[in-house]
């Protein structure tokens, strides 16, 4: 369940010393919160030091999901986070949000994406977000909604494979009122029976069943019209594959000028983090 979100302006920091927002009552040591937040400050929110704390204990768990998490979405992503809360108007799972901002989830087979075999997930040193990228996975009369889409994660799949695999992830803001929902449910599209959201473990549509995947999504990620597929949950969070071009290939310089989804101006904040160091295993999903 998402935690409600706490009221914050748009490029503000919650304050560490409110009481409202800390707790040290009851105890003393790493169990404060206090003392928690300055640890985690000086070593700028190290991820895998995170999951590690979470999976201590369960009470350390329960500050991580009411605090910690939230905390290092604002550090590491500060934009893309105001943006997501809208002034605090909008709330957020943070431990999904922080998941999907240093974790790639991977990919296992679908019904329109094979694979000859999965590939696990793992996590991030570094990743781009963008509203403009988000804007390229929207078509034309979705494109008033807010969407943040990363840059595709490459997977060399060895053998014969020609193609890298392309693993991309992305997140709605405000998805229940978007116009993506809202066609979503008027177009009665089934929720997929297999495939559940990496982030949140929520059901999902697939936008390829949708008909929502505009060219421009392929021609964003460097891929093909047809060898792509993506996902979005009912909670908004997007994950999605692709086969990319290989760079050599002339098709990779290609202009599509008749792209009746083609890139708008850019307009978008990208949201860059980077510097995740001391990878291990991530705290298990919901
Ligand atoms: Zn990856
Ligand atoms: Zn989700």
């Amino acid at each position: 369940m998402p935690e409600p979100c706490r009221k914050m302006s748009a490029n503000q920091r919650p304050r560490l010393d409110s009481p409202s927002e800390l707790s040290e009552s009851s105890h003393s040591g790493i169990l404060n919160e206090r003392v928690l937040v300055l640890v985690f400050q000086s070593i700028k929110w190290d991820i895998h030091a995170l999951c590690r704390t979470a999976s201590v204990s369960r009470k350390l768990r329960a500050v991580a999901k009411r605090l910690l998490w939230r905390e290092a979405c604002v550090y590491r992503a500060p934009q893309m986070t105001a943006a997501l809360i809208n002034g605090g108007r909008i709330s957020v799972d943070w431990h999904a949000l922080a998941k999907l901002l240093f974790f790639c989830c991977g990919c296992e087979s679908t019904r329109h994406f094979q694979l000859s075999q999965p590939a696990p997930g793992h996590f991030l040193k570094a990743s781009r977000f963008s509203k403009t990228s988000g804007r390229s996975f929207l078509t034309r009369k979705c494109r008033g909604d807010l969407l943040f889409v990363s840059d595709p994660c490459e997977h060399p799949m060895g053998g014969d494979v020609e193609y890298d695999l392309g693993i991309y992830r992305g997140i709605f803001g405000g998805f229940m009122r978007s116009r993506t929902r809202a066609c979503l449910v008027a177009r009665q599209v089934e929720l997929e029976e297999k495939v559940r959201c990496p982030y949140c473990g929520a059901r999902v549509w697939s936008m390829t069943t949708a008909r929502l995947i505009p060219k421009s999504a392929a021609k964003r990620l460097g891929s093909q019209d047809d060898r792509l597929e993506y996902f979005v949950c009912v909670n908004g969070h997007l994950h999605g594959t692709c086969w990319l071009i290989p760079l050599s290939s002339d098709e990779a310089n290609t202009d599509n000028d008749d792209d009746m989804d083609g890139d708008d101006d850019a307009d978008g904040t990208p949201s860059r983090y980077g510097g995740v160091n001391g990878f291990g295993s991530p705290e298990s999903s919901n």
